[in-house]
């Protein structure tokens, strides 16, 4: 910041010291963007002309994009109130902390994990506290639960986990809740979830009405392809829900978002067979880094995490010259996306000379 722009009135400073949330971008047209997970699909025409049906944009959307709460409610077996929309659900992870956590109140998660949660918890005026993950590269969710004191407002469990796809296995998360105090929100993010082929991982829609403390998340961007028009979802109890509903920006899920995500899953068995797609390309890289002598932990999402320590910062610029976007987290790894099956050859061969070349 140069000293002309230094703001001319009282923010707080906490805000004013936090950076704005990065966003890889591709260098070229010519590159592929495996930097932010999104799906490398096309949109499905169908759901481009539901969206296109939508033409009274003269006309608020409905403030609870109710058609969708609806259909997600039957397909949950929960009510519709026990579904709340939101513009992706980062805005739902930041009105659940907000709802819950203030200042003098803590936030616990494992670190490394998703990037916004440091930024959203600053923003709510709460206190960030982090686990390490384990060596694996998982939540250490005993450590975690040690980690609990009078303050805690906010448990962040998110199975995969960004940015090292290592899953919560549904015993450890059972085990974990038995610890959690019923009166202490726990989230669990599951953005990816629909790549998810470990059968032991925690699945939170199978979990629904049995913890009074307990909400979902999901999305509509990675799976479904939905990225771009921001609709996610958290399924919990309605008392919590209402609470982060007070807190939302109100009207910020266009009906554009509703319409694409109630087409999506009319289309849902063609863009499971496309998530199909991905996960197996993505066991298929896995293999063949291993296969290379480059052990990313087991991820079931879809990216997959590049341990490569101090070597982060060089082997990120030879894949931005081979022209592959990807996302590094200075100095732990990288996070590669699993992209357009033309980008695979590159991601292997770059990956296997960054092999060759570490210390
Ligand atoms: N949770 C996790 C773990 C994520 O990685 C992301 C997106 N990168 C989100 C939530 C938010 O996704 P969206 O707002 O697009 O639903």
């Amino acid at each position: 910041m140069s000293p002309s722009d230094q703001p001319s009135v009282r923010l707080r400073p906490e805000i004013v010291a936090l950076p704005a949330y990065r966003q890889g971008k591709a260098a070229n047209a010519s590159a592929f963007k495996l930097s932010s997970n999104e799906n490398p699909f096309d949109p499905l025409p169908g759901v481009v002309d539901a969206v296109n049906a939508v033409s009274a944009f003269n006309r608020y959307p409905d403030a609870s994009a109710l058609a969708l709460r609806e259909r997600l409610a039957a397909r949950y077996g929960v009510a519709s109130d026990e579904v709340h929309i939101g513009a992706g659900s980062v805005a739902l992870l930041a009105q659940l902390i907000t709802a819950a956590a203030g200042p003098g109140d803590e936030v616990l998660y494992s670190w490394r994990s998703f990037e916004a949660y440091p930024s959203l918890v600053t923003v709510s005026g709460a206190t960030s506290v982090t686990v390490p993950n384990r060596a694996d590269h998982g939540h250490d969710l005993p450590a975690m639960a040690a980690m609990i004191t009078p303050r805690t407002r906010v448990v962040l469990v998110c199975s995969p986990n960004n940015p090292t796809g290592v899953v919560v296995t549904a015993d450890e998360f059972a085990a974990f809740m038995d610890q959690v105090p019923t009166d202490l929100l726990v989230i669990l993010d599951e953005a990816y979830a629909e790549f998810v082929t470990d059968p032991a991982a925690v699945d939170g829609t199978t979990l629904l009405g049995r913890y009074p403390n307990l909400v979902v998340l999901r999305t509509f961007s990675k799976a479904y392809g939905l990225a771009g028009l921001r609709v996610g979802y958290g399924i919990g109890p309605v008392g919590i829900l209402d609470a982060a509903r007070a807190t939302a920006i109100p009207l910020s899920v266009t009906g554009q978002a509703s319409a694409a995500a109630l087409a999506s899953l009319d289309a849902e068995a063609e863009l499971l067979a496309r998530v199909a797609v991905i996960a197996a390309r993505r066991d298929g890289i896995q293999q063949a880094l291993a296969g290379a002598g480059l052990h990313s932990p087991s991820s079931q999402a879809n990216f997959v995490w590049l341990p490569l320590g101090e070597a982060t910062a060089a082997a990120t610029e030879r894949f931005t010259d081979a022209g592959l976007v990807v996302r590094p987290f200075h100095p732990e790894g990288i996070r590669v996306s699993i992209g357009e099956e033309e980008s695979v050859a590159t991601l292997l061969r770059i990956s296997a000379e960054i092999v060759q070349d570490l210390p």
